[in-house]
């Protein structure tokens, strides 16, 4: 079924920006907690890449799940942003204010018979490497059942390229899922290149299947590095030592910082100390594209 214009028409700034060609990129923090240094390495890669490009570099904060946002995290995001020399264009995004974009989409890949309601739960899914099918012949209903509801997937046939399996787009606390919110956003604001860390690349056959399913060409991807902490964890916004304003109290300044994350993308040698700008300027002297040594 062809999309229909009504919705096509939310998207014709974004794909007419992607039409012209110049590089949009975004930084798409949830407002879970701090940012750590993992997060703002990727924040730093993200912006050198679009600033390089002399493209347009977008904040978009994704604050759809609310029970997990914390309050003042969109400030301090900003702040933390601000004080490394990160500078975003226009006002921040706000995905909560765009849940009626969202709801049209869904209601249309619902009417044309891409979803079907499923209530497996975690526990049943769980250990398995994708959605095995099993609500996939519509008989788990739509309505409220033992006081839940379903959550929605998307049909993806099985010889789908990507083989994501059936994504949920819809989850059964009633949240639009992340999967459908990211595409949608990424087209309708244009985005022509999406930087982020290596542990969202496990996202990419679902988020291709989404763009497939809305008929829509997907944005190139970057993942870059993650950091680890001193034992070699994966960083958690749980943890507020793992974030910026330790580093600020100790009496580290910005240019200390940027240089530590910097280091982290193999842009510069340990210990350099530099502002953002500087770093621009530098790989762009040298001829250095970010995240493409
Ligand atoms: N909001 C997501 C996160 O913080 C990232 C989204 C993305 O960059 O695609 O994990």
């Amino acid at each position: 079924m062809p999309v229909p214009d009504h919705l096509l028409l939310e998207l014709e700034r974004g794909l007419r920006w992607r039409a012209e060609g110049m590089y949009r990129g975004r930084y798409a923090p949830s407002p879970t907690g701090a940012l750590h240094l993992g997060n703002l390495q990727t924040a730093l890669l993200s912006w050198l890449q679009a600033r390089q490009a002399g493209g347009v570099w977008l904040l978009r904060i994704d604050d759809l799940d609310t029970p997990r946002n914390r309050p003042g995290a969109v400030e301090a995001i900003q702040d933390d942003l601000h004080w490394l020399g990160l500078d975003w264009d226009g006002e921040p995004i706000l995905q909560s204010r765009r849940r009626g974009l969202y709801a049209s989409w869904l209601s249309w890949l619902r009417r044309s018979g891409a979803l079907f309601p499923c209530r497996c739960s975690r526990r049943e899914l769980a250990g398995l490497a994708r959605y095995p099918g099993t609500c996939r012949d519509g008989g788990a209903g739509w309505g409220w059942r033992d006081r839940r509801l379903p959550s929605w997937r998307l049909r993806v046939p099985g010889r789908d390229p990507d083989g994501s399996g059936d994504v949920v787009v819809r989850r059964a606390d009633g949240f639009i899922a992340y999967q459908l919110a990211t595409v949608i956003d990424e087209l309708a604001l244009g985005i022509t290149d999406v930087v982020r860390g290596e542990d969202l690349r496990e996202a990419l056959p679902a988020q291709r299947s989404v763009y497939r399913a809305l008929q829509q060409q997907p944005p190139r991807f970057h993942h870059g590095p993650l950091r680890c902490d001193a034992e070699g964890r994966k960083l958690s916004k749980r943890e507020a030592s793992s974030g910026l304003m330790p580093l600020r109290e100790l009496g580290l300044d910005a240019p200390a910082v940027v240089g530590l994350l910097a280091s982290g993308l193999g842009c510069v040698g340990p210990g350099a100390q530099l502002s953002a700008i500087e770093l621009l300027d530098d790989l762009t002297q040298k001829g250095i594209r970010a995240g493409h040594s």
